[in-house]
């Protein structure tokens, strides 16, 4: 049983120009549109592999409506939590060049009363389950409350037990702020960059990252992964470093594949699978999203046949 929580979903439109210039009218299709959210994507790649997923989507006015409407239409099972304002838009623009331009809205502000109504559904969910769910707590969140989720942390590990896994993809300051509390998230998946910024360094290879994971703000975090894009991951498991190779493919579209990555750990956590297996499913998903050009998209043959090629190399 997976629960993953987005706290901001997004309405995404891409629209595909031959140009876009800045100051003039650009005329362009009609937009792809489809829902956005990194729990969202998460979710629908572990529900695709098989698990038992349950969505936990927080939704504003006439957008939120709109993204209702199309999770009602997926394989996972939904929670919406209704609140004031409006769900996010974020849109881009793709040139001929393949350009990207992009213009996200920051989202209806999480209040402390709609953190609070969040923090009492996933506690209330994951009681009424018969074993307790791995929780993967996904994206950003429009708040002043720089340590939301290390607030989450602790309560849910007071309210739901010290062994129940959080799982956490998160970035910047609220990243930082978990890490610098007492109680840890199960799990950490920063890319390269934002692993970089949590460290105030400047990390351009796996080398670098490998020595840094003895960093002390990482310290009691059981399980970390830094996905480096088509370069693969470097993870830390238990104190076991591993060099995660990956082969190179015809990449897509990779948006969304740190997404799928998050939701094939969880899948693998899920079936108790060894750490081994369980980073060629969080690679071979992130590459199968890549192969896509749907976001948080993933095939199970893509992954079942990715995953045999993904090479683990354990530093001693
Ligand atoms: P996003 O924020 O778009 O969800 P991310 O930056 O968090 O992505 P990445 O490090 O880009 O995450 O990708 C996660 C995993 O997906 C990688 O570790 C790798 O397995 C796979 N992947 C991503 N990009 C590529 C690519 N171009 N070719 C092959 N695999 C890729």
């Amino acid at each position: 049983m997976i629960l993953t929580v987005t706290l901001n979903p997004s309405m995404d439109s891409i629209y595909f120009a031959e140009t876009f210039i800045l100051g003039e009218m650009n005329r362009c299709s009609n937009p792809i549109k489809a829902v956005g959210g990194k729990g969202i994507n998460a979710g629908r790649t572990a529900a695709i592999l098989g698990s038992d997923v349950t969505v936990m989507s927080v939704l504003a006015g006439t957008n939120g409506e709109l993204i209702r409407n199309a999770l009602e239409q997926e394989a996972f099972k939904s929670v919406f939590i209704p609140i004031p304002g409006e769900s996010r838009n974020a849109v881009t623009i793709m040139d001929r060049e393949k350009n990207q331009t992009e213009i996200v809205e920051l989202g209806p502000v999480i209040t402390v009363e709609t953190a609070q109504k969040v923090l009492a559904n996933v506690i209330d969910f994951s009681f009424t389950q018969q074993k307790r769910p791995i929780i993967a707590l996904c994206g950003s969140a429009n708040t002043k409350n720089e340590r939301l989720y290390q607030d989450y942390l602790q309560q849910l590990y007071e309210q739901l037990g010290a062994e129940v896994k959080i799982l956490t993809d998160i970035s910047g300051q609220q990243l930082k702020n978990v890490l610098q509390g007492t109680i840890k998230p199960y799990f950490i998946k920063p890319n390269i960059h934002e692993f970089a910024e949590l460290l105030s360094l400047s990390i351009v290879n796996k080398q670098e990252v490998i020595r840094q994971l003895t960093h002390p703000i990482l310290q009691d975090i059981p399980f970390i992964l830094v996905s480096c894009g088509g370069d693969g991951a470097v993870a830390k498991y238990q104190g076991r470093i591993f060099d995660v190779t990956i082969p190179a493919i015809n990449s897509i579209n990779p948006t969304g594949s740190g997404d799928a990555t998050v939701g094939g750990i969880a899948f693998a956590l899920d079936q108790g699978l060894s750490i081994e297996e369980t980073l060629r499913y969080g690679m071979a998903c992130g590459m199968s999203n890549a192969l896509e050009q749907a976001v948080g998209y993933v095939s199970v043959e893509n992954v079942e046949a990715l995953k045999n090629n993904i090479v683990l190399q354990e530093i001693k």
